[in-house]
């Protein structure tokens, strides 16, 4: 259910046209995101000085941060073709084998959810990634026979939501690995206008910028809330998107303040109602909110632990006092105590590894 509702941050299959006219071209439309920028720019300019396919890149975060457009930029950048594939789409090594032997000097080939790949597949990409080859066995028993294939020259870009389930092998095949962030609400609110600007949608700046406080930090919840909030200023205003258009239009979605809807709220009180505000392992959230545990993991929680709202421990999800706050509950006196507990810990944490409880790398100990 959770691709239905209008903050989800993953992408539907009937918005691909919408979003290509509104995705960036080049690194200079490209907003935000300015560290990595700087990063990629340098990478760009080393790889063209030597004349030289770029090194293999791997981009991770949560779904609608731009990892699909800043992929397709890198090619327009380097002015070289770029495959797309994903870790799903491959289901045996000969599908990759017929992929990566069609390629030519210098494309890139885009691997999306590449932490889907099964294994066996996997194991064709560790040469082809280092060596530029592949092996190839024809035939069987006795008679088989392996073919050493070269490859020519080229680039693969990794994307995942999930870097956790990157096996180490993969993973240390990639020259860089870039973490791209939720956008703050300046990246957001520039978002808005030039997606307004696209679409010929009147949005004067503080409709955008109510747009772009909703969005939970994430491009493609934006362009999605700017278009329902377009088709309401149409039907209900006289089509320009007010703060105050804007605000109704987005209450009507359920969507509050902080970019929360429903299905958010349902997580926060299910751990708190149910299991007295955790720790709760992931799959239990999912259960217990017939959601997905895909969804709960890529969409629910990065942003909840991004607002602080919920944080990972070694035994599971914890809701802060922050949710309680926001939701207008009041935690059990056991569930004080371990917020009090959590505090002292996060404090701890914090003072050794400022970005323990946000890093994907902690993806708890598996419950
Ligand atoms: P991901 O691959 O991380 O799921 P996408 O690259 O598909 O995300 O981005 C989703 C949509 O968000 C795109 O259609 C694009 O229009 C928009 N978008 C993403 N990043 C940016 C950005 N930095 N500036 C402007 N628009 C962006």
């Amino acid at each position: 259910m959770s691709s239905e509702r209008p903050i989800s941050a993953k992408g539907r299959a009937d918005e691909k046209a919408f979003e290509a006219t509104l995705r960036p071209r080049r690194l200079a439309d490209y907003i935000g995101q300015d560290r990595v920028k700087d990063n990629l720019q340098i990478l760009i300019d080393a790889a063209k000085a030597r004349k030289e396919p770029l090194d293999h890149v791997l981009f991770y975060g949560p779904p609608g941060l731009g990892k699909t457009t800043i992929s397709n930029v890198m090619a327009a950048e380097m002015g070289v073709n770029i495959r797309v594939t994903s870790g799903p789409a491959i289901e045996r090594a000969g599908d990759l084998v017929a992929i990566l032997t069609n390629l030519k000097k210098e494309d890139i080939l885009f691997v999306d959810e590449i932490h889907r790949l099964n294994r066996t597949i996997e194991e064709v990409l560790y040469p082809a990634m280092e060596d530029f080859a592949v092996d190839l066995v024809t035939g069987k028993g006795p008679s088989a026979q392996s073919i050493h294939l070269r490859l020519p020259k080229f680039t693969i870009i990794g994307a995942t939501t999930r870097l956790a389930l990157l096996t180490a092998p993969l993973r240390d095949r990639f020259g860089a690995v870039f973490r791209l962030e939720f956008y703050d609400q300046k990246a957001m609110e520039e978002i808005v206008r030039r997606s307004a600007g696209i679409l010929k949608i009147e949005t004067d700046e503080e409709g955008a910028a109510e747009i772009a406080r909703r969005s939970r930090g994430t491009p493609r919840v934006a362009n999605r809330l700017l278009k329902r909030v377009r088709d309401y200023a149409q039907v209900r205003a006289d089509g320009k998107i007010t703060q105050a258009v804007a605000t109704e239009a987005l209450q009507r979605l359920d969507v509050d303040e902080l970019g929360l809807d429903d299905g958010d709220r349902r997580v926060l009180t299910a751990i708190i109602d149910k299991f007295d505000g955790g720790p709760v392992g992931v799959e239990t959230i999912a259960a217990s909110t017939s959601e997905e545990v895909d969804a709960v993991m890529d969409v629910y929680e990065p942003y909840l632990l991004q607002l602080g709202f919920i944080a990972r421990t070694p035994r599971g999800r914890v809701v802060t006092g922050r949710a309680y706050e926001h939701l207008g509950k009041k935690p059990t006196a056991r569930a004080r105590e371990r917020l009090g507990l959590l505090s002292a810990a996060a404090e701890q944490q914090a003072a050794q590894q400022p970005s323990l409880w946000n890093t994907p790398e902690d993806e708890t100990a598996k419950e």
